[in-house]
């Protein structure tokens, strides 16, 4: 059994303190980390436990009209959160569709943003091959079980997937992550935030050493009117993304002003689907250009043996999930 200290955070610089002896980690609500040290994949020699620290568990208004959810807001209570589910639906439905309740009473916006790929080699330590957990032991799934993996954005070290939904909803509605550090504070676009695996998959996200998460910020809400997020998975509940789909759309008349598509389930972040996004910008929202765009989101995948299926899957939630976001009853293209 590996000793491990424990220290409870203070205030932020505390944390950010304690962060850089060597083996630290940050523990929020856990549902993630306690998960990785059973399995041993993760082993931290201290945790520094920050839900002690004031401040970081509200979600407050800001100056431009837009919302800051705090990093220690429980998923549970950002859902049901009065401005989220009037202001930011998308997000509140992205939310609701993960995990359990249980789990959401206990996990953190800002765990959510760090949580690891639920990729099964990753997790199984009596397999050898996985970069992710030991960089350069090679990847298991590129021959293996893979079709929950990557079609896009993957790289021949690693072709897990994300598992958030709450950042696909993000990835969205163009997020910005507050972070606090030893240099300081910094705020990183949304975009920035989760990596590619490229030779580095051992490294989910832009984050520095010892850089805390404060909190996420939305911008002026636009598409609380239009907007859906559409999970597809193999049961009804607590199960990852085959494949899920955020959508927003602010909407003039029969006329798509902006369009926003992001993707979870399909790659090692949430992809955001610019190419189908210019497509619909400025054109009536018909079935036939919705069906193009949707080919066009899809147009760089490059499926395993196992997840072929996610191609035209993905296409069709976003068909399904762009039209019930503009209001319509149609789904499959
Ligand atoms: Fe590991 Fe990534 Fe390969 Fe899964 S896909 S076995 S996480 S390297």
């Amino acid at each position: 059994m590996d000793a491990i200290s424990y220290e409870r955070a203070a205030d932020i610089a505390g944390a950010v303190r304690a962060a850089q002896q060597p083996g630290a980690v940050f523990i929020g609500g856990g549902t993630n980390l306690l998960d990785l040290m059973k399995g041993g994949v993760e082993r931290p020699v201290r945790l520094i436990d920050i839900t002690h620290i004031g401040g970081l568990d509200g979600i407050t208004t800001l100056p431009d009209g837009g919302i800051r959810i705090g990093a220690l807001v429980r998923n549970s209570d950002a859902a049901n959160h009065a401005l989220v589910r009037e202001q930011y639906p998308l997000l509140s439905q992205a939310f609701l569709s993960g995990a359990s309740s249980q789990l959401r009473n206990m996990a953190t916006v800002g765990g959510n943003l760090l949580q690891r790929t639920r990729c099964g080699y990753f997790y199984d330590t009596a397999f050898s091959q996985c970069n992710k957990r030991a960089l350069g032991s090679g990847c298991a799934a590129l021959e293996g079980h893979n079709r929950m993996h990557a079609i896009l954005g993957a790289s021949t070290q690693c072709v897990a997937v994300n598992p958030s939904d709450m950042s696909v909803a993000l990835a969205a509605l163009d997020a910005v992550v507050r972070v606090s550090g030893p240099a300081g504070e910094r705020s990183i676009p949304f975009a920035e935030f989760h990596r590619l695996p490229g030779d580095r998959p051992d490294v989910d996200t832009t984050l520095r050493p010892g850089e805390l998460i404060t909190a996420v910020d939305l911008p002026t809400p636009i598409f609380s009117a239009h907007s859906h997020y559409l999970k597809v998975r193999d049961r009804a509940s607590y199960a990852f993304a085959l494949v899920s789909v955020a959508a927003a759309l602010q909407m003039d008349g029969e006329r798509v002003h902006t369009a926003r598509i992001a993707l979870g389930g399909v790659a090692h972040k949430p992809w955001r689907a610019s190419a189908a996004e210019q497509m619909l910008n400025g054109q009536p929202l018909t079935q036939a250009t919705l069906n193009h765009a949707a080919a066009a989101a899809l147009r760089d995948a490059r499926p395993l043996a196992g997840n072929r299926f996610k191609v035209q899957l993905a296409q069709r939630a976003i068909v399904r999930a762009v039209n019930q976001a503009a209001g319509r009853a149609g789904g499959v293209a």
